[in-house]
């Protein structure tokens, strides 16, 4: 399968966040799964992209022009590296090649990759599993907003099975795989 995977662009992070990124790389790989992602050279984009290849899986990177000008920051060893003229044909790319999406810690860019797939996945755009790997509890505040969403009835009950909220990259990979052969089997 093809894995989109949303994460921090932050250098900056605690290790038990940058252990789990190399993690998810690595069974990415072990899976012969492919890597879709932002394209980047920095944080935890950086870490799960040098870990799949590391372990001898496929990288696709997507990074707009600007970024890749300003910060000379896109991984050029990525097996497929899509440069962009726009941030949203970025995303564009990210989104269809990807089969499902695995979102790890991150800041606001994660945060509106996350939420857009969410929204896409909610009007009936794609049916691609979403799992939100809750590091550490790293994302126990967004999950209690969106439960607020439920509790207030801004969000349908039925749309909780948007995404799935898993504590680690194994049982991320689990679930898509488990979703996907179930998929196949209808
Ligand atoms: P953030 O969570 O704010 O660090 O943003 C990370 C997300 O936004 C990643 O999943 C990327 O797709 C995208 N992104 C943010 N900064 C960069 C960057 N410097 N290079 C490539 N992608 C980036």
């Amino acid at each position: 399968m093809h894995i989109g995977v949303y994460c921090a662009s932050s250098n900056h992070v605690a290790d038990r966040f940058i252990d789990e990124a190399e993690v998810l790389g690595r069974l990415i790989a072990e899976r012969n799964d492919t890597l879709v992602y932002g394209g980047g050279q920095v944080g935890l984009m950086d870490v799960v992209a040098r870990s799949v290849h590391e372990h001898g899986g496929t990288v696709i990177g997507a990074i707009p022009q600007a970024l890749k000008d300003r910060e000379g920051i896109a991984y050029g060893i990525a097996d497929e590296l899509h440069v962009t003229e726009t941030m949203q044909q970025r995303k564009a790319i990210i989104f269809t090649r990807a089969d499902a999406f695995i979102v790890l810690p991150g800041g606001f860019g994660t945060l509106e990759e996350l939420t857009e797939v969410l929204t896409l996945r909610q009007l009936g755009y794609h049916d691609k599993p979403i799992a939100v790997v809750n590091v550490g509890g790293f994302y126990d505040p967004l999950i209690e907003l969106f439960e607020h969403f439920f509790d207030q009835r801004m969000a349908h009950e039925r749309y909780r099975g948007l995404y799935r909220v898993v504590d680690s990259s194994a049982a991320a990979l689990n679930y898509i795989h488990e979703t996907r052969s179930r998929a196949k089997a209808v």
